[in-house]
């Protein structure tokens, strides 16, 4: 499984085009869908997927659609925030726990509640695309509608800290990590601040 990351629009979110054989997935097309297709190549998208329902993460969505036809899934509890930034319906409402198979690319999601309440992230053994949850370092934000700073801290606690220390953590912004760095130099968890 290959990753690609590209850092769209004005919020430089981090867009990953994830692919392996000639299927790709797409995760958070925030904005300028000609980049993303660009990263995508010739391969088959088999899915569009987005971590939660921010503008600057799903910007590019209905012109990925239009051009792809690809299925467009969004965490279940977070429908209500893709209103007015997404046109297209998903094609699926992820859930905590499903799998999502696309020929070689096997992805499970993992419901991490707290900087909105649907917030997801995908992971793959070895890899993890955390949203805005996780940063290198930080943490998403938890004033805006949905979030709440103590179901974030115990997302992150229960949901990534419990995965292997060499998993590579794929955040929303910013660069990428690993589990056991941010255990380690993450100002919210090293200090025993939280
Ligand atoms: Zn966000």
């Amino acid at each position: 499984m290959e990753v690609e990351g590209l850092v769209v629009g004005p919020l430089a979110a981090n867009c990953y085009v994830v692919s392996a054989g000639g299927d790709a997935v797409v995760i958070d097309p925030g904005a300028e869908a000609n980049r993303v297709l660009k990263a995508v190549g010739g391969r088959e998208v088999a899915a569009i997927l987005v971590t939660h329902g921010h503008s600057d993460h799903v910007g590019a969505v209905d012109e990925l659609v239009a051009e792809t036809g690809a299925p467009f899934m969004a965490p279940r509890r977070d429908l209500a925030s893709l209103e007015g930034y997404v046109g297209v319906r998903p094609a699926r409402l992820l859930n905590d726990g499903d799998r999502l198979e696309f020929g070689d690319i096997s992805l499970t999601v993992i419901a991490t509640p707290g900087h909105t309440l649907g917030s997801s992230c995908f992971y793959a053994p070895g890899v993890l695309f955390s949203g805005d949850t996780l940063f290198a370092e930080g943490v998403g934000r938890t004033d805006l509608p949905g979030g709440s700073a103590e179901a974030l801290f115990n997302s992150i606690r229960e949901r990534i800290f419990s995965l292997a220390g060499d998993t590579i953590i794929y955040p929303g912004h910013g660069e990428r990590t690993t589990v056991a760095r941010e255990k380690r130099s993450n100002p919210f968890f090293a200090s025993g601040w939280v």
